[in-house]
């Protein structure tokens, strides 16, 4: 599968099984949380599409592998990955699958799903290790009580996950003094997603969240954890303009943070809530590329991530291994 070939994928990001014998995997992270989706592997690229009845994608299988259809002629070919926990070679878990804000796109707070303990999520990495495929954990969740009580937690499950040996990633909300509090847990790497570049669209779809306190802990991220080592996710798709986004990226990029570019997911749960345009194959391109360059500019390497989205590359175009 080429470039162009996952570009286009991604645009629709999902894909309408042929029967049971294909079965796509729930889901429990982010946004698209609580649906179903598959891995799809061509060549060196892997893409993650959402099992969705009325996608314009087909999955068929063939003598050996799988093909992609769309309008009934071939996409790509490839073979379907399984995934360890939630993506392949990592246990990657929510830890709190509900949370107390409210993000427009996001169905995290409408599943209002389970609540991990330590020893749940233990028990799931010692399985995950069983295997012998784990290669990383990555930690992610929504907000049970306060961003704070939820860090206090994740620290402890991350000093307890040490064991495995593994590099340990985590994804949750931050607060002045979260960068210090993972750091002594031993987390080796963090992700505090910005979500939306633009002030205005993402003060109505994150609301109580604030964009500056976000920003304030990727800067001191990146001098506690180092290079490469601090990511965040910005959603393609939430009406943002790509003028915006590139300087964004040049922001970003210029205090050392790797933005994981995300084309925005549809959730059922959010309909009408909020503008949720999925990218075209050539707008996700052009932005792939700008960002692949405004990393090289700053000495930044997508390719070195130890866990997480980087280390995945389902869901975007990821510079430094996709492109
Ligand atoms: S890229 Fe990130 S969100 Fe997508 S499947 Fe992989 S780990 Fe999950």
């Amino acid at each position: 599968m080429d470039l162009e070939t996952k570009a286009l994928l991604l645009s629709v990001g999902s894909v309408q099984l042929a029967g049971p014998q294909e079965e796509g995997r729930p889901s429990t992270a982010g946004p698209s949380a609580g649906g179903q989706s598959i891995f799809f592997q061509s060549g060196s690229r892997l893409v993650r599409l959402s099992v969705v009845e009325s996608s314009p994608l087909h999955l068929i299988s063939l003598g050996q592998g799988v093909a992609l259809i769309k309008d009934a002629l071939e996409v790509a070919r490839g073979r379907l990955v399984k995934p360890l926990l939630h993506c392949p070679d990592q246990a990657y878990i929510t830890v709190s699958e509900r949370c107390i804000f409210d993000c427009k796109f996001c169905a995290v707070p409408k599943l209002m799903g389970g609540i991990k303990t330590g020893e749940t999520v233990l028990r799931m990495v010692e399985e995950a290790a069983q295997t012998g495929q784990l290669r990383a954990i990555s930690l992610t969740s929504g907000v049970e009580v306060s961003p704070q009580a939820e860090a206090r937690k994740v620290a402890g499950i991350v000093r307890d996950l040490k064991r495995f040996d593994v590099p340990v990633g985590v994804s949750i909300s931050p607060f002045p003094g979260v960068n210090q509090l993972l750091k002594d847990a031993g987390a080796d790497e963090v992700k505090y997603n910005l979500e939306c570049v633009d002030p205005e669209i993402f003060s109505r779809v994150c609301p109580g969240i604030s964009y500056q306190e976000i920003m304030d802990a990727l800067e001191e991220a990146v001098g506690i954890f180092g290079r490469n080592r601090v990511f965040t996710n910005i959603i393609i798709g939430l009406g943002e303009s790509d003028d915006l986004l590139r300087r964004s990226i040049d922001e970003l990029t210029g205090m050392g943070v790797i933005p994981v570019l995300r084309a925005v997911f549809a959730h059922p749960l959010r309909q009408g809530e909020v503008q949720m345009d999925r990218p075209s194959a050539q707008r996700l391109l052009e932005l792939a590329r700008y960002l692949k360059k405004a990393l090289e500019k700053n000495g930044l390497d997508g390719g070195e991530a130890l866990t997480g989205c980087y280390r995945c590359t389902g869901c975007d175009l990821a510079p430094g291994v996709d492109l």
